[in-house]
């Protein structure tokens, strides 16, 4: 089946429905939580450099907030749809909730291709995002962060622009700011890391010693790179990595049978974690097609790039070695690959735990500019260790009592959290 013709709202509203299913929820929760509270889609004008003005479609969709302001990133991609932004707060509001901080589901995004804009003009499209939404985002209602394309550099100007439009400083207004400006230390690699403290919890379940694991990776940017950073600090091998190239339009795998060398494969990646192919060859990688990092003979696959990566099709290829998948990426599996992979009994990390690393420092980084006072690396990445493995135990554990897959268990715990605060709220 065609990767194009899943519509994640879909996925989100079907992940949804079978947790609603297994709590016997009440119509009226469901008729809430199914759908997002409020979104917005406006117009964008930007000025390009070479004096024309093009206009820009943009989001920002809330999904809930009943535990506490919206939280969620502003992507930046071609393919953008109002589906995928809102299939994103949802399972944001979910995430939010799992690791058990006090925040709700939002996400934005616009349709663009940063590749092809200057910086200029990618200040003009973040300052353009901001002046349309200002009104209704806020420190205290809903804070956006980094997504896909979308860097610290475009959090400041969003800052920047939001400070000028209410005239005080408002750094908690957004995360993944630049250390310095905002940011917290850490959080470039806290999703990443997040990823890892959950495969090295599994790991220690299974009773394997990740010295003798090897992995492969969908993916080389922020999400990825971290987690190949800390995974190989465990002692794991990393066979391959798969990412964009933007010049092909196309994905490739690049493998290594002893394992890829992290700083070299950094000095040949760009900004959007796209890697030169030419010089990735000259370095000795296999250059395979897009597809193959899932059919490699590995111990865990870590889906870090897009949605709807892991299909029906490709699921049926993933080696009988696999004991872990960790979804790096948000909604990277569809609700028929992940049949099969329930059924060949792999350990699935599902996105809403695997990847909540990152929303779990934005907290932090939240809790840090609202106070103006900031803390040490060691001190973030140990609070993140702490957030992470309590929850990994915590829906562990769940789904060990209830015999539930690890993603119903998490799906449980979440929208059960959710669904009470709406009622004890009296929206329900
Ligand atoms: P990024 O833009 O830094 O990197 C994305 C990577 O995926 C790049 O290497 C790109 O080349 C690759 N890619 C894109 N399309 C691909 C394709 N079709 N085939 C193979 N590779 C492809 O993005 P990121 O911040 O690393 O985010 C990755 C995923 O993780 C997204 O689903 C995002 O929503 C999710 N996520 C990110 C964060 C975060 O803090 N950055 C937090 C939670 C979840």
């Amino acid at each position: 089946m065609n990767k194009k013709s899943y519509n994640p709202f879909e996925v989100a509203q079907k992940q949804f429905d079978r947790a609603a299913d297994l709590l016997e929820l009440d119509k009226a929760s469901r008729d809430l939580l199914r759908n997002p509270l409020r979104e917005y889609h406006f117009s964008i004008p930007v000025r390009m450099d070479d004096g024309s003005m093009n206009i820009f479609r943009g989001f920002r969709v809330q999904h809930n907030d009943a535990r506490g302001p919206g939280k969620g990133g502003v992507r930046f991609h071609p393919q953008e749809t109002i589906d995928t932004v809102r299939a994103l707060a949802m399972w944001m509001t979910w995430k939010c909730t799992v690791v058990d901080i006090p925040l709700g589901g939002s996400k934005g995004g616009i349709i663009c291709d940063p590749h092809n804009l200057s910086q200029l003009e990618q200040e003009r499209l973040c300052r353009g995002w901001v002046r349309q939404i200002a009104r209704n985002v806020g420190p205290l209602s809903d804070i956006p962060a980094p997504d896909v394309m979308t860097s610290a550099q475009h959090m400041l100007w969003m800052l920047d622009e939001y400070e000028a439009i209410h005239g005080t400083k408002n750094p908690g207004f957004i995360t993944g700011k630049p250390v310095g400006m905002g940011g917290s230390l850490g959080r470039k690699e806290a999703t990443g890391y997040g990823t890892i403290i959950t495969v090295r919890e599994a790991l220690k379940e299974l009773n394997i010693n990740p010295e003798d694991t090897c992995a492969s990776f969908q993916g080389f940017g922020n999400v990825s790179q971290f987690a190949i950073e800390l995974y190989q600090q465990m002692g794991g091998k990393i066979i391959c990595v798969s990412c964009w190239d933007q010049e092909d339009q196309t994905g490739y795998s690049y493998r290594k049978k002893d394992g890829i060398d992290l700083i070299e494969l950094l000095n040949i990646t760009d900004s959007f974690g796209g890697i030169d192919k030419t010089k990735a060859q000259e370095l000795d990688y296999e250059l395979l097609p897009g597809e193959a990092w899932i059919e490699q003979d590995v111990d865990i696959l870590i889906p870090a790039a897009l949605e709807n990566q892991i299909t029906a099709d490709n699921a049926t290829k993933i080696s009988n070695r696999v004991k872990i998948i960790a979804e790096g990426a948000n909604g990277p599996t569809t609700p028929e690959a992940d049949k099969i992979i329930r059924e060949h009994n792999i350990f699935m990390i599902p996105d809403l735990l695997a990847n909540a690393g990152g929303v779990t420092c934005s907290y932090f980084e939240q809790v840090q500019s609202n106070s103006n006072y900031f803390w040490e690396k060691d001190e973030v990445l140990g609070k993140l260790d702490v957030q992470m493995t309590s929850a990994f135990i915590a829906i562990s554990e769940f789904a060990k009592s209830k015999k539930l897959y690890m993603r119903d268990a998490a799906y449980v715990i979440a929208v059960n959290r959710v669904a009470q605060a709406c009622s004890d709220r009296g929206w329900v």
